[in-house]
């Protein structure tokens, strides 16, 4: 039983309701919608959200049948150090605020050998895009440590952690380089930058990205369009929420959809949706409502039948079993030990409480691997460490083999 405010009441049958009609008879299995299609969806009145939400969950139950699944994770914030300033981001510092931190290796170790402990299979290397270009400090720190510079000390962690521990790395630096995807993809078997969003109104003063030169979705598409030649399994998403359009959601998708038709390599599509919080510069910003967060989904699953689709469940809490309705397959990473340092007000679910309310909705939760088990067989080409790790940590049907009971 959906519980939520759709954010959409009011609609009264017109013609545009005829074409909501059309569009949702439009709707073949197994066939992804068009862009056309995916606009008139996306805007659906409440009348309707019952059955787009049902086209959706029966293209997931089409695609991965009785199965969600998830990745026991730690969080490894190598750096908070950026040179962007997102709007809505808490995690981000300059040298000398509070809470500025750059982890040394020992940090990254400890935290990396506590969730094998626990069971993870991956670290998230979550950190700010090349802080060193603006900040002096960084420089500074980075020549203290031995390092030219971030990528370098990431790759020299990321080589660390495969080394050390059983996890497996799974980088999210920013922008890259064709040689920085190379040398990055040499230590991880997957990788991740989220698109965000296409919509280059986001750029103009006082927009969320009016002072993230990281964030200029050309620059985006390129990194994630290098992965792809590349063939690295590449994990992105879009935002919802922080002044895009509902037409942007789905060309974001759309750019996204495109770049998977183009070269193949895209594991998983994050839809997740912008949260307030009290000290970032867009705290009066409104949050978008979960009906906008449902039908983001269900147009994502509709527009690409046969792709990984996650939203995260803490950003969503209580509601994990509407986004099960709407159509996603995984949970993301959630951990049994790391804060969320993107949004540390919203605590992961316990992953008992997680188990028990996929199961409820009569899907069996499986831990996977920071690299889908439809991508492993590119990732197991590679030579190395990399390699044996990747084989001693999978099954055979590619899922975590250290996985353990939730
Ligand atoms: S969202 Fe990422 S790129 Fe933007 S300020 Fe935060 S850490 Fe930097």
């Amino acid at each position: 039983m959906i519980r939520v405010d759709w954010g959409l009441s009011g609609m009264t049958p017109t013609l545009e309701h005829a074409g909501y009609r059309d569009a949702l008879a439009g709707i073949r299995t197994g066939v992804p919608i068009s862009r056309e299609t995916a606009l008139q969806l996306i805007r659906c009145p409440d009348e309707d959200l019952a059955e787009l939400l049902a086209a959706a969950r029966a293209e997931k139950e089409r695609f991965k049948p009785g199965v969600i699944t998830y990745s026991r994770k730690v969080f490894i914030p190598l750096t908070n150090l950026c040179r962007d300033y997102c709007g809505y981001c808490i995690f981000r510092r300059d040298p000398g605020d509070p809470g500025a931190h750059t982890m040394t290796p020992d940090e990254v170790v400890e935290v990396a050998r506590a969730g094998e402990k626990l069971g993870c299979t991956e670290a998230l290397f979550s950190l700010g895009d090349k802080p060193e270009l603006l900040f002096p400090e960084m420089r500074e720190k980075l020549c203290h440590l031995g390092y030219k510079s971030t990528l370098h000390y990431l790759e020299a962690m990321c080589e660390l952690v495969l080394r050390e521990t059983k996890l497996l790395p799974h980088p999210n630096p920013g922008l890259l380089s064709a040689e920085w995807i190379t040398r990055l993809a040499a230590v991880s078997p997957s990788m991740g930058l989220m698109l965000e969003t296409t919509s280059t109104a986001l750029l103009a003063p006082g927009a969320a990205h009016d002072n993230a030169p990281d964030k200029v979705p050309a620059k985006r598409l390129r990194t994630i369009a290098e992965a792809g030649k590349q063939n690295v399994p590449f994990t992105t998403g879009l935002l919802i929420g922080i002044g895009e359009t509902a037409e942007d959601r789905v060309d974001t998708l759309v750019a996204i959809r495109d770049l998977h038709d183009r070269y193949g390599h895209i594991q998983e599509v994050i839809v997740q949706n912008f949260r307030v919080k009290p000290s970032i510069p867009m705290a009066n910003w409104p949050e978008p409502s979960q009906g906008e967060m449902l039908r983001t989904i269900a147009v994502a699953r509709l527009l690409m039948p046969n792709a990984n689709i996650q939203a995260p469940p803490n950003l969503n809490a209580p509601y994990y079993e509407e986004l099960l309705e709407a159509g996603i397959n995984d949970w993301g990473g959630v951990s049994p030990m790391t804060p969320d340092y993107i949004n540390p007000e919203k605590p992961w679910p316990h992953l008992e409480q997680l188990r028990l309310r996929t199961e409820a909705k009569g899907f069996e939760l499986r831990q996977r691997l920071p690299v889908y088990p439809e991508f492993l067989p590119a990732a197991m080409k590679k030579s190395g460490v990399l390699a044996e790790k990747l084989r001693a940590a999978k099954t055979d049907d590619g899922l975590a083999r250290l996985e353990r009971a939730a």
